[in-house]
């Protein structure tokens, strides 16, 4: 799943193919920007911003979010794609490369002078020179009693984290999803251990954050439903969380998310 890590390593991959190159030819496969074309403009930037990708050429910026299931690949002329091309929302082409972007959550192109305008609600980049401590801590504290799990997965708060990074961060700290923000013990070395997380996978294709490379050990507990935590035995679960905590449906609605949880190493916070 497409989390901070994943765009900024998509955005290294498109700069090297495209930044400082022109455009020899474009295409849109959405109705909205179908008669679009920006070929002859040079590729002045590419930037990610939590999990927001942008790519600006002339006056332009293309705006993209890979939501779920969306990626950037980038090809050599002539090389074969390695998704369907039914899949592709637009293709940027250089001399020497074909920048493609496959199920787009997101895709938009605007003014340069309007791109600030569609990050400025979004909190300190985890992976940005703007990531800030201090920031993301005062945002999330701003709803003192929300679950942690949401407040993680909030982008107002902090950018970048997305469902597997919250499961990992609220295991390796010991916190059952729902504690309220305020009760969590240390705040500050949780957001540093998610920065550590997301730096030290940004550049790998493989994320990790037991430090164990291998098949199957490479995450705590997402995904890992019914097999044992690696810390303690207990058997691994599978939650749905929303504001509220812990809901009971099969598959998750639009305001649910699936969360996984050691129940005995993230015991729950005794209420008030
Ligand atoms: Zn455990």
């Amino acid at each position: 799943m497409p989390e901070g890590d994943t765009v900024y390593r998509t955005a290294a991959k498109l700069r090297a193919a495209l930044e400082g190159n022109v455009l020899s030819r474009t295409q849109f496969r959405v109705n909205t920007y179908a008669n679009l074309d920006l070929a002859g403009l040079t590729v002045a930037r590419v930037w990610p911003h939590g999990k927001h990708l942008f790519i600006q050429a002339g006056d332009h910026v293309i705006h993209s979010h890979l939501k779920m299931e969306g990626a950037w690949h980038a090809y050599r002329s002539g090389e074969k794609w390695r998704k369907p091309a039914w899949q592709a929302r637009v293709v940027l082409e250089t001399d020497s490369w074909q920048a493609v972007g496959y199920r787009l959550g997101i895709l938009e192109v605007m003014n340069t002078s309007d791109a600030g305008a569609r990050t400025a609600h979004l909190g300190p980049d985890l992976l940005g020179s703007d990531w800030d401590i201090g920031q993301a801590r005062e945002r999330i504290l701003t709803r003192p009693a929300r679950g942690i799990g949401m407040a993680l997965l909030d982008q107002r708060n902090l950018a970048g984290i997305g469902n597997v990074y919250r499961s990992e961060l609220c295991f390796v700290r010991g916190l059952d999803p729902r504690t309220p923000a305020a009760s969590v013990h240390d705040l500050d070395a949780l957001l540093a251990l998610a920065h550590r997380m997301l730096w030290a996978n940004k550049d790998r294709a493989q994320r990790c954050t037991t430090g164990n490379m291998r098949r199957g050990h490479t995450l705590w507990v997402y995904g890992r439903e019914h097999e044992p935590c690696w810390r303690c035995g207990t058997l691994i679960q599978r939650h749905l969380i929303a504001e509220e905590g812990f809901t009971q449906g099969a598959r998750p609605t639009a305001d649910e998310r699936i969360v996984y949880l050691c129940p005995t190493c993230q015991a729950r916070p005794s209420p008030r």
